[in-house]
């Protein structure tokens, strides 16, 4: 007996532990109960029927036209438009190498990514200026000119940009085209470690070697490209269709005015009490959250992008679909500057993604329209929106609740938009206030244009920059690092680019006069509600969604109704800054 005692508990423990063992209650309640029509996981699907998806009238949605592939008569036109598909596909792989490279890559990666970064730039060029390239760009505008009617618009710009893209690589050789490349990553390095050694000599040879490389692109540019300086035709890589003529007579205006309107700016501010200083602990996550939040808010898209943290200097770039912004790693007891590198790296994404991706996809027309119309969608976000008091009316509540500083008076809306309207000429172009802002630029323009075209010699930077910096601002660094180190652009071999920040202000301003015209005194109620939409949308409309279509002159004169003038922008600095109400209002 007590022998088949023993045998039935050995099965039963048998069958308990290996054949009933996964059947769980829960498994029970999930296989079971949900079978039951009001009791189990069924009964929610019963009483809670989708009716949206049931009842809903679903909007005849146009099928999207990939223009990329459409066919098209002229078939060297058709086979370019693969070709360059698959130059953009290049472009965006050596994009995500470089958000890779700043981000998640080992230290002990870099030079081998140095290589494949310069490899693809060296095939990106060969097959940009290869002969059959050039044999199809020329049998493409034959079939133009003799066919009219079978190119519209925007099959036009594609083509004319194909054209422009050629004719740019092709005077200049695939070895220096590699080497540039591989400078402008390896420019990264070398800025961190010369710049937190504050080693000038470092710095000098490394400099010495990245302007004679400028020098050499520059020269070879400029002689096939018809620009009028060697420095021009790199300013013209970054700013296509901008004259240096036009800059040198924009930055003479704008200089002239700040002369006089900083002295006054600075003598009515003497008036008002400072802002109480803001520094204080505030945790990196809690940092990266609002930046994520306000992002979304602006209506950059998640989905095809991310905000990441960088130990090197950031960088705008990537692709519509995989837009990774990077800022600097967030500084723990000063959320302001982070927040700020956000809001400028996000208006950088969301010009990004709202170009005409589903349609033309890589293709040349499909592009950007360069640093100033880059920079210009920056800062109408981070300079311009992001100073006025209805940004502040909203983020100051929510800022208040998310570090834990209810009643905290350094997180009121009239302090936090006090510190980012007070003028005070500073050493650092990051930090400094929107007034002061265009000498730092204009100081570095002249610098980098006499450095190009051999007036400046390497060897006298640290002296002329602080002659520069006195003759500007009033002001002198105490040492390089505060002085012609701080920045990486010439590291990178980023010459001709910093008028585009300079421009590219000039162009926020007459497009934030527009569009306070258009949107009337709603935008700030809308504003001050956390709705940047309006904002957001007439970006989109007006810029964005044209990519390459319309030529420098035309995109501006279409957006605002006039060509780019530096009016816009005193206007806007003497109404933020003069007016009797400046320190409450936009
Ligand atoms: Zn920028």
């Amino acid at each position: 007996m007590s022998t088949l005692r023993s045998f039935l508990t050995t099965v039963t423990r048998f069958l308990k532990n290996n054949v009933f063992a996964p059947f769980t209650p829960q498994w029970w309640k999930s296989r079971v109960l949900s079978k039951i029509p009001f009791i189990g996981r069924g009964a929610k699907k019963q009483a809670l029927p989708d009716t949206d998806a049931q009842t809903a009238p679903v909007a005849p949605q146009a099928p999207t036209v990939v223009r990329q592939y459409e066919e098209h008569p002229s078939t060297a036109y058709m086979e370019l438009k693969y070709n360059f598909r698959d130059v953009g596909r290049m472009q965006a792989i050596s994009e995500t190498l470089g958000r890779d490279f700043l981000t998640a890559m080992p230290e002990g990666a870099w030079k081998s990514r140095l290589g494949q970064i310069a490899f693809l730039h060296r095939r990106i060029h060969e097959d940009i200026t290869s002969t059959r390239m050039s044999d199809l760009i020329e049998r493409a505008k034959s079939h133009q000119s003799n066919h009219p009617d079978d190119w519209d618009e925007w099959d036009t710009a594609n083509l004319r940009e194909m054209d422009t893209m050629h004719s740019h690589y092709k005077p200049v050789s695939p070895d220096l085209i590699e080497k540039r490349a591989r400078m402008s990553y390896e420019g990264r390095r070398q800025h961190r470690d010369c710049l937190s050694a504050g080693d000038w000599p470092a710095a000098r040879e490394y400099l010495t070697r990245v302007i004679d490389l400028n020098k050499q692109i520059a020269e070879a540019k400029c002689q096939a490209c018809n620009t009028n300086s060697p420095y021009e035709a790199l300013m013209d890589e970054y700013m296509p269709g901008i004259k240096l003529s036009d800059v040198e007579s924009w930055f003479g205006t704008m200089e002239k005015r700040l002369s006089t309107l900083l002295p006054e700016i600075l003598e009515r501010q003497k008036q008002t009490e400072p802002p109480k200083d803001m520094h204080d602990f505030y945790p990196a996550k809690a940092q990266m959250w609002l930046n994520q939040a306000m992002l979304s808010a602006i209506g950059f898209d998640f989905q095809r992008g991310g905000l990441y943290e960088t130990g090197h200097n950031p960088v705008e770039g990537g692709t519509p679909e995989d837009t990774r912004l990077v800022i600097k790693n967030v500084d723990i007891h000063n959320f302001m500057d982070s927040l700020k590198s956000a809001l400028h790296e996000g208006g950088h994404g969301i010009y990004i993604q709202g170009l005409p991706r589903t349609t033309w996809r890589y293709q040349p027309v499909a592009q950007d329209m360069g640093a100033a119309v880059h920079e210009s969608q920056a800062l109408i976000i981070e300079m311009i929106m992001a100073r006025t008091r209805a940004f502040y009316s909203y983020i100051s509540p929510r800022v208040e609740g998310l570090f834990h500083g209810l009643q905290n008076p350094t997180l009121s809306a009239d302090n936090m938009h006090k510190n980012k309207i007070w003028v005070q000429p500073t050493t650092q172009r990051k930090s400094a206030d929107e007034v002061t802002y265009f000498l730092h630029v204009l100081h570095r323009f002249k610098l980098e244009r006499d450095l190009i075209n051999g007036k400046l010699k390497v060897a006298d930077l640290p002296d002329a920059w602080n002659a520069g910096m006195r003759d500007l601002l009033g002001i002198e660094p105490d040492s390089v690092k505060d002085g012609c180190l701080q920045d990486v652009h010439w590291f990178v071999g980023k010459f001709g680019y910093f008028p585009s920040y300079a421009i590219g202000h000039m162009l926020a301003a007459q497009l934030y006069q527009t569009m306070r015209k258009d949107e009337g005194s709603d935008l700030f109620e809308h504003i001050a509600q956390g709705n940047f939409m309006p904002v957001t949308s007439w970006m989109r409309e007006k810029i964005h969604k044209k990519g390459r279509l319309l030529q420098f002159d035309d995109l501006v004169t279409e957006a605002t109704g006039k060509k780019l003038s530096p009016k816009p922008l005193i206007a806007h600095l003497e109404s933020r800054y003069l007016k009797d109400n400046a320190l409450i209002s936009a």
